[in-house]
């Protein structure tokens, strides 16, 4: 029998979006308590500097931001800790989320803000060189190869809209497609197409990033005539896909065929009354730190007036 402990306000999810509920749900004097999960920060804390962030007119460390993120809720009086949700119950209420299989947590309002983690090739030059030119996102990170070569790998909307976006600001964007064609919409593979700085290898493959401290080239390889070709650039985006880290509520809350949560439109709230979700584990287009920040303020919101009726 693990331990149990009732709270009003449950966050599971440490990234901009679950720092952000707890502010909030602190603010409104909701008592929320926050578990981390296993990568405290969330993805912000593999990136390097942000710039893109309002507020921080000099730009910010990811980690750094992350770290004031934590105070600033703290501050509020959000009760943070360490741990991971291990399994739910939804079907009664108040909610059970067990933590860390150990402590069981009844809630009465639960916000869901687990985030997603990027889809990595799983060569290790790209673990090696993450942060020191290897990317999963050129929003954030093509900034700082301005003017300069750049390679890209994947073919879907993402890939095409990522590469488009770094063919403004680079100089060539090599473009690797490991099929003959792209999964990417009509209208993006067109668009990548017409571009001149977009240059797409078809039918190729990664097959090392070569650099000592920072990307310097890539070795690409053509899997239909097995010939090796060496680029020469600065930077290596991964744009492969998403995974929601949504699997804890399989079956339990409605999601979409790749596992993002389905909000009701404009909202956080789920299928279950009570339960709502932020940031990047129901959204899959803007996946931005500040949109998952609005988001994480949606859901305390929501969850602060669903309690309000609960105590009428
Ligand atoms: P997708 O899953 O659609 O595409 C992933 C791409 O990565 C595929 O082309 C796949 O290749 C390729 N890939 C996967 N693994 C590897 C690997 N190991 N090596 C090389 N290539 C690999 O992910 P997206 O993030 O692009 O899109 C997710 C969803 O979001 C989609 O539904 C998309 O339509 C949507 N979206 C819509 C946008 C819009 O409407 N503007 C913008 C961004 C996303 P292969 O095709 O060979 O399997």
């Amino acid at each position: 029998m693990s331990d149990i402990e009732k709270v009003h306000c449950l966050i599971i999810g440490s990234g901009p979006a679950g720092y952000t509920a707890a502010i909030y749900a602190a603010r409104a004097n909701l008592k929320p308590v926050l578990y981390q999960g296993l990568q405290p920060g969330g993805q912000l804390t593999i990136t390097t500097e942000v710039e893109n962030y309002p507020g921080y007119p000099n730009g910010i460390m990811g980690p750094q931001m992350m770290v004031d993120f934590e105070q600033q809720a703290q501050r509020m009086g959000a009760d943070i800790r360490w741990g991971l949700a291990t399994k739910v119950d939804l079907s009664q209420r108040p909610f059970r989320v067990e933590i860390d299989e150990e402590l069981t947590i009844e809630t009465d309002a639960l916000i869901i803000a687990t985030g997603a983690s990027a889809k990595w090739l799983g060569i290790e030059s790209e673990q090696r060189l993450n942060g020191h030119g290897v990317s999963a996102c050129a929003v954030c990170d093509g900034f700082f190869f301005k003017g300069q070569e750049v390679a890209i790998v994947g073919a879907g909307d993402t890939a095409c809209e990522e590469a488009l976006y770094l063919s403004k600001l680079c100089s060539n964007v090599h473009m690797l497609i490991r099929r003959g064609e792209m999964r990417a919409s009509k209208v993006m593979q067109e668009r990548v197409l017409r571009t001149p700085n977009i240059k797409v290898y078809w039918n190729s493959e990664t097959k090392e990033i070569l650099g000592e401290h920072k990307v310097e080239a890539l070795t690409i390889l053509n899997n239909k005539t097995n010939e090796e070709t060496t680029i020469p650039l600065k930077a290596f985006f991964v744009a492969i896909g998403h995974q929601p880290n949504s699997d804890l509520f399989k079956g339990v809350i409605d999601m979409d065929e790749q596992g993002y949560i389905m909000t009701r439109p404009g909202t956080s709230k789920t299928n279950i009354e009570g339960v709502f979700a932020c940031g990047d584990v129901q959204d899959k287009h803007y996946r931005q730190a500040v949109t998952a920040a609005g988001s994480g303020c949606m859901a305390a919101l929501d969850a602060e007036r669903y309690l309000g009726t609960l105590e009428l």
